[in-house]
């Protein structure tokens, strides 16, 4: 190994060297999920074999047998007032973001988890909790810089193909280093926080949900459903998390029907935009090194009672076997007309105006040999049985950053897929970029 670091810095590498067997080794080589940890031996790029995978908050699939680019050190936070945008270092969790942003009045379409990394998620969608005000995290892109497979650095404002291929594509055509996106003003009124109901009122509360779905006007009105189990007896609990951008008085009455029904308990309150943000952290913890961690997605054009119920059974059939103590499911409405209008060609993730995403997930505690491939199938199934619940005509593209690994690219990219084929002939013709996605099988 020293062999090796004195070939580097004799070849004139001035950055920071990770060794293994430090702490600093470990956190960078952690990923979320631990079926998906890998062994990366050196940082050293110009090899023609060398695999690689670039990492920005390492929540998804950013791992390597042979080297890894973190981009850790990509962290500024630059407010250009001028021109109501920020440059953002990709490499940096969300919560660096916001803990800048704390006394500002603007903010950016950002994870509603503090943990998740800015590059990933928004290269690959970013659903935010502005997301109902202003569509997608990509779609308030407005240049990136961009290191391609050549080496060569080029801007994303000067080049269509690349412009359209990191709307919801950013994994697989370089590094990119710095992301312009647009800023937002800052909810100053908020209602968040929990609402917690027995699987009795579950019905009831999918009848409200399909409604809101399909009928709310008020983009400041968002509500979603996460179906979890809770200790100590680790019953199946219904999770209700209000989002109103509004006075409480505004909120009860949006959602009014959400207290009549009687929850177990009422965590919601009006609290800061931080605070709301803040809350989800206290939800998701950084699992250990040994939890896998894997998701997928059903993307649909309606949202009705029977597909909500599809997703609930398939999680309390899992929970029967003792195993799977992690299975969960969040139900993400995002309402009429709150996406740009789209004819597909500006965003490599094709959505229309409206669609609404359920999202099953499992954790697990067994990183056997296989047990992942298990865990994957019971996703797929999950997907299955839920796509068969939906009304025939209504599903769309699955999310790309709820990727189960293994899902082909038609399934994200649809009709846009021969076009990113091309571009990535193009601009990565050895297909360096292999992480994620497989836009090239
Ligand atoms: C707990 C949790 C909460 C989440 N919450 C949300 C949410 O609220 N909304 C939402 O939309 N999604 C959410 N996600 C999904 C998340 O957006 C994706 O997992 C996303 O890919 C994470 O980005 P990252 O930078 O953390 O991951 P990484 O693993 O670092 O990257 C993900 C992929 O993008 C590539 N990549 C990363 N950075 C770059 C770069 N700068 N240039 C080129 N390629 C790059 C990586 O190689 C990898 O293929 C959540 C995921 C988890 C686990």
């Amino acid at each position: 190994m020293s062999l090796q670091i004195n070939a580097l810095t004799s070849a004139g590498f001035s950055g920071n060297i990770v060794l293994p067997n430090s702490e600093a080794w470990t956190d960078a080589t952690q990923a979320w999920g631990a079926q998906s940890k890998r062994s990366p031996k050196i940082l050293w790029l110009n090899q023609e074999n060398l695999d690689f995978a670039v990492r920005s908050g390492g929540m998804a699939e950013s791992q390597s047998d042979g080297a890894i680019i973190d981009l850790c050190f990509l962290d500024k936070v630059d407010y250009d007032a001028a021109n109501n945008c920020f440059h953002l270092g990709p490499g940096q969790p969300w919560r660096n973001v916001y803990k800048k942003q704390e006394n500002m009045p603007v903010t950016v379409m950002g994870g509603r988890v503090g943990f998740v990394g800015v590059g990933g998620f928004t290269i690959g969608g970013g659903l935010s909790y502005l997301a109902n005000l202003h569509g997608l995290a990509s779609d308030s892109i407005l240049d990136a810089q961009i290191v391609l497979a050549d080496g060569s650095i080029v801007r994303a404002k000067d080049n269509d193909d690349l412009f359209f291929a990191i709307r919801g594509a950013g994994h697989a055509f370089g590094v990119v280093t710095e992301l312009v996106v647009r800023a937002y003003p800052k909810p100053t009124s908020v209602y968040g926080g929990f609402i917690l109901f027995g699987l009795d009122k579950y019905a009831a509360i999918c009848e409200h949900i399909a409604d809101l779905a399909a009928n709310n006007a008020d983009p400041n009105v968002n509500a979603m459903v996460g179906l979890v189990r809770m200790p100590p007896a680790m019953d199946h609990i219904i999770i209700l998390m209000p989002m109103v951008f509004g006075s409480p008085e505004y909120a009860k009455e949006a959602l009014s029907w959400a207290w009549k029904l009687g929850p177990l308990q009422d965590l919601s309150s009006p609290v800061s935009y931080e605070q709301a943000l803040a809350a989800q952290e206290m939800f998701v913890q950084r699992p250990a090194t040994t939890t896998t961690y894997q998701q997928n997605s059903i993307v649909v054009s309606r949202l009705t009672p029977a597909v909500m119920q599809a997703a609930l059974k398939w999680q309390v059939d899992l929970h029967k076997d003792p195993r799977f103590y992690g299975a969960a499911i969040l139900i993400e409405p995002f309402f009429p007309g709150a996406f740009t209008p789209k004819d597909n060609k500006g965003n490599a993730w094709p959505h229309p105006r409206s669609f609404y995403v359920i999202e099953p997930f499992i954790e697990g505690r067994d990183t056997q040999p296989g047990r992942a491939e298990e865990e994957a199938e019971l996703l797929r199934a999950c997907s299955k049985a839920v796509e068969n619940a939906a009304d025939p005509g209504t599903i769309l593209s699955k999310y790309p950053n709820y990727a189960l690994v293994g899902t082909p690219a038609i399934d994200f990219y649809g009709e846009n897929l021969p076009r990113l084929q091309a571009i990535k002939r193009r601009v990565d013709p050895k297909n360096r970029f292999n992480k994620g996605i497989k836009i090239i099988a």
